[in-house]
């Protein structure tokens, strides 16, 4: 492996999935929802297979598609696109943020990320051999702080994107409209991109509500906004995600894409196109069927003797064992199995070692809220064994 890469071992999902498996707990660590999306969705993916669909789709992705994802960002955020120039479909987000980062940042360039940050973000950064500035996003009893001051810290001459993530893996944070305008204040100020991941901009709770950076003042023109179908329709394993923005950087997104692998997911595009055009009651029974689950695992956290972080979005919540007398995340996520028959995530595996933030969130587990209630009451039952 070439040195920039040597630091990143197997990611710490793959290991938590592989520890759940062996001991047979309850897996509450990677984020994949244990009941498929909506029927419609399936069957016209079948009926896209059935019918011939199989063969290398057009470059930046079917038709069908594109509009759909021009006409949800117009549909929720007012957003115009052209779908012609203005969209790409990519191999899940993961690749549409990769293809980004690679297309805009080399040596020499810095990229602003709030961290605690999904894991492909600081590998991608350092394939591209750019430099990650971190913000600490400390999750805590009454939501995550974001320090102004830590904020324009990590911003400088060199920063070339600034990397969102909102709702926030995996602190469960919705940034709120001030600190979106911030982040959007210094994006302008410093003259640089703003690449947004929204992957969970439908799973949002209670009072809260999703600001697409893109829809700010002046923003559009610098934003790239990256979304997918796995979280919102739960269908991780199509791997079917999407970005937009203007036409020069999308331009310049699809020329790494087109690279890493060409185009992706055929009949699963036309079918994803259907489901986003789904009525308002979809996503809102989606959102209000996860805030009960939530409520649901955060009850039984708070009762097995966590401290806990309630989530205003997606589908984790992070725990502080403290109170259980446990300050590693991580020993306590090796152990979790054998204590209590769980597997969580620790948060500092979100961290770069030894960072600010890794030390902020050492004691701190992320679990995931998006099974099955009988799942999930299984997993607090068991906790209880904690006390
Ligand atoms: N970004 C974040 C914040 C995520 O949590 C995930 C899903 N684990 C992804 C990106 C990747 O999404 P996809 O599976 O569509 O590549
Ligand atoms: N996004 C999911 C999570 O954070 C799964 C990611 C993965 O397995 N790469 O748990």
């Amino acid at each position: 492996v070439v040195a920039r890469m040597r630091r990143f071992g197997p990611t710490v999902f793959a290991e938590m999935s592989a520890l759940a498996a062996r001991t047979g707990a309850v897996n509450l660590g990677q984020g994949f929802p244990d009941a498929d999306g909506p029927a419609s969705l399936l069957e016209d993916a079948v009926a896209a297979i059935r019918s011939g669909r199989n063969q290398y789709p057009p470059g930046t992705g079917v038709p069908a598609l594109l509009e759909a994802v021009a006409e949800h960002q117009h549909r929720f955020y007012g957003l115009t696109l052209d779908p012609g120039t203005e969209v790409l479909v990519t191999a899940g987000a993961t690749e549409a943020i990769a293809a980004s980062l690679l297309a805009l940042c080399g040596p020499g360039d810095e990229v602003v990320v709030l961290e605690p940050a999904y894991d492909s973000y600081a590998a991608v950064i350092a394939l591209s051999g750019a430099v990650q500035r971190s913000v600490p996003l400390v999750p805590g009893p009454d939501g995550s702080t974001l320090d102004a001051q830590d904020l324009r810290a990590a911003f400088s001459a060199r920063t070339r994107v600034v990397l969102l993530n909102t709702p926030h893996n995996p602190t469960g944070t919705v940034l709120s409209p001030a600190q979106v305008a911030a982040v959007a204040a210094l994006a302008v100020e410093h003259d640089a991109v703003v690449l947004t991941d929204e992957v969970y901009e439908h799973l949002v709770f209670d009072e809260h509500r999703h600001v697409p950076v893109a829809t700010l003042p002046g923003m559009a023109e610098r934003t790239l906004t990256v979304s997918s179908a796995g979280k919102t329709f739960s269908v991780t394993g199509w791997k079917v995600g999407w970005v937009s923005g203007p036409a020069p950087l999308v331009a310049a997104v699809r020329m790494v894409k087109q690279f890493l692998t060409y185009v992706n997911a055929g009949p699963f595009q036309p079918a994803v196109a259907g489901a986003l055009a789904l009525p308002d009651d979809f996503y809102l029974g989606l959102a209000a069927d996860l805030q009960r689950r939530r409520d649901l695992l955060v009850e039984g956290l708070l009762s097995a003797g966590f401290g806990v972080s309630v989530p205003a979005g997606t589908y984790f919540v992070v725990a502080d064992p403290r109170p259980l007398g446990h300050d590693d995340g991580t020993a306590l996520c090796r152990e979790l199995p054998g204590l209590a028959g769980v597997v969580g995530v620790p948060v500092s595996a979100f961290c770069e070692p030894g960072s600010p933030a890794a030390a902020a969130v050492r004691p701190l587990v992320r679990f995931t809220f998006c099974k099955s209630d009988a799942v999930l009451e299984e997993a607090c039952r068991r906790l209880q064994a904690l006390r």
